[in-house]
């Protein structure tokens, strides 16, 4: 099924956002946001205690996560920055999950300090994690890795066995045991098995993973298991020939495995948790950038203002993003363009071959799903600029909710030094 790919904006909004927005920038579509975490709590409905702890990561900036804080979500956080937005926002204790991995002490102070629920990569970081705090928190979760290869009926595969994440079922075991022994009394279980997953079948499948294990886990050390953590993975269609996940499928499926698993072993008490990022941003938020070059050697190339800096997906794993050129909606795709960014690596290109319609110079792109994971793996190769982030308000109206980068923050950070005093005013 091939499911036409419609930007959320018009060409003529479009238009008069860039009159007084300089491409490139990203543009977040608040009523899509809205409407995506309405749904997603509507699945879970069923669960006493289901919350979505937003993957912090995926899109940090607090005016997004203000919105999401109204439907009940929490953050996930990683990295002491991340904290400190969720904390700043007026997340706080148990609204934020500390999931982390090979964590530095000063960060499981700091998420202590906020009272988050820290999630421990490994057991290992049960004595890392008292050496910096000075003693187990009383609720407290544990990441699982079940090895191997997690394979879905449709095909989709993903290797925990190679991933650097969680524990084995052993350690679990072990990590419990000591945790209860050190004061710990509610626990969690976590697992992140398959990234970016287009099937209504994972969650359902990861969660008879860790229902069957919560299980063992409870018979085998006595703890009281008080949720079970998801994580992130649902996916988004990035190509249009994908089928979207159906959220309220997802949800009655999962429902369907706990009440076949957790019910029965009297664990009918445990809360879910997720900690989707890519499913609550990615299809709400776009790049964008303005075609400002053409070029034509060995293959027909158009240059537009952004690049990977902007949106590195496509050039770290060749994902590949959707572009609309806006105005052209309908004309026939007859051309076969490489459409590239400016920077000096020949992986600096949003498409390679696709087939679009004639771009003129000046005409605006609309790239696609870049609404998670891009903004936020931004960084500065080549000296280049990070873009501003615009919201797109319910009422039509624009809300600039980051500005660009500008020379001078580039530069912040030599602020010691004479030679760039110039640039630093
Ligand atoms: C990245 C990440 C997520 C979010 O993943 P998505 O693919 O964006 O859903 C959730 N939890 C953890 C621990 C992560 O590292």
């Amino acid at each position: 099924m091939t499911v036409e790919k419609r930007p959320f904006v018009t060409k003529a909004q479009l238009d008069e956002i860039a009159k007084t927005h300089p491409t490139p920038f990203y543009l977040y579509d608040e009523r899509g946001i809205r409407e995506n975490a309405k749904k997603l709590k509507q699945a879970f409905s069923w669960n006493m205690g289901y919350k979505e702890y937003f993957a912090v990561k995926a899109t940090p900036n607090p005016y997004i996560l203000q919105i999401l804080k109204e439907y009940g979500c929490g953050t996930d956080c990683s990295s002491a920055t991340e904290l400190m937005m969720s904390d700043a926002v007026g997340f706080s204790g148990h609204d934020i999950m500390f999931s982390s991995n090979d964590t530095p002490p000063e960060e499981f102070a700091l998420a202590d300090r906020l009272g988050a629920i820290i999630n421990l990569d490994d057991i290992t970081h049960i004595e890392s994690l008292e050496q910096a705090i000075g003693h187990i928190p009383e609720t407290i979760s544990c990441r699982f890795n079940p090895g191997g290869v997690f394979t879905l009926s449709n095909g989709i595969m993903d290797n925990p066995g190679d991933a650097k994440y969680g524990m084995t079922e052993a350690q679990m075991v072990e990590a419990f045991t000591i945790l209860a022994a050190k004061g710990a009394k509610e626990f969690g279980i976590h697992a992140f098995l398959a990234s970016n997953t287009v099937t209504n079948e994972y969650y359902p499948e990861l969660a008879r993973v860790l229902f069957s294990l919560a299980v063992r886990l409870h018979e085998k050390t006595g703890v009281h298991i008080k949720f079970i953590n998801l994580s992130g993975g649902i996916g988004i269609p990035y190509r249009p020939d994908q089928e979207p996940n159906d959220i309220l499928v997802i949800g009655e499926g999962v429902r369907r495995v706990y009440e076949e698993i957790l019910v029965p072993a009297g664990m009918g008490d445990v809360a879910l948790c997720t900690e989707l990022g890519r499913f609550m941003l990615g299809p709400y938020g776009v790049l964008v950038t303005k075609a400002i070059h053409e070029k034509h050697t060995y293959k027909e190339y158009i240059g537009v203002d952004a690049c990977a800096v902007n949106l590195m997906r496509p050039a770290m794993y060749g994902a590949y993003h959707h572009i609309t050129v806006m105005g052209k909606e309908d004309a026939p795709c007859d051309h076969k363009y490489d459409v590239t960014g400016s920077l000096c690596e020949n992986n600096d290109k949003f498409a390679v071959d696709r087939m679009l319609p004639k771009i003129d110079m000046g005409d605006l792109l609309v790239i696609h799903d870049a609404g998670a994971h891009g903004f936020a793996m931004g960084y500065n190769y080549n000296g280049k600029l990070k873009s501003a982030e615009l919201l797109l308000r319910e009422d039509g109206s624009v809300q600039k909710i980051r500005r660009a980068e500008t020379a001078k923050d580039y530069f912040a950070t030599l602020d010691g030094c004479g030679m760039m005093q110039k640039y630093l005013k």
